[in-house]
């Protein structure tokens, strides 16, 4: 693996189960994507379960070639955020910057390979995070412990400016 792909699921609920049941109604082999960050909304807009909030699920096996972006499954790791322009502090603050490292280390990918859908495509916008400030404040090292008196650190949501 090469590079990991960030992707959000376009939907306000679901879960790593309800997008391969999607996937496979669209006539694919199950989910197309390797990971799943949950929202805390499995079955509906309704339902948030705060220990759901920020959740990683497996979803198609990592040694399995994923579908989740034109012209670059052969190399990718597909991880997709439940929501559509929204997601929860769990998601962004705590589980992302964590599990992205995680990968990043396990599989030997550097955080510059780390992109969003949209910069493989002209049409997209997934997964509605600006990937720049992704990959420029996601690998700092968090928790932010130890850190001196006074340091200036940017804990905002990296998606404002
Ligand atoms: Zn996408």
């Amino acid at each position: 693996m090469k590079k990991i792909i960030l992707h959000c699921s376009d939907s306000e609920f679901g879960d790593s189960k309800t997008i391969d049941g999607w996937h496979r109604e669209k006539g694919w082999n199950g989910i197309g994507y390797h990971y799943v960050i949950l929202n805390g909304n499995r079955k509906s807009r309704s339902d948030y379960k705060k220990e759901d909030d920020g959740v990683v699920e497996v979803g198609r096996d990592i040694d399995i070639m994923g579908a989740h972006c034109r012209g670059h499954n052969m190399d990718s790791i597909g991880v997709c955020l439940i929501g559509k322009n929204r997601f929860t502090a769990n998601q962004l603050l705590n589980t992302l910057p964590a599990f992205l490292s995680h990968l990043c280390i396990i599989h030997k990918i550097s955080r510059d390979n780390v992109f969003g859908h949209y910069e493989f495509s002209d049409t997209k916008t997934c997964p509605n995070i600006d990937m720049t400030l992704v990959r420029k404040y996601y690998f700092l090292p968090f928790p932010v412990l130890g850190v001196q008196p006074g340091t200036d650190l940017c804990l905002h949501p990296p998606f404002k400016k």
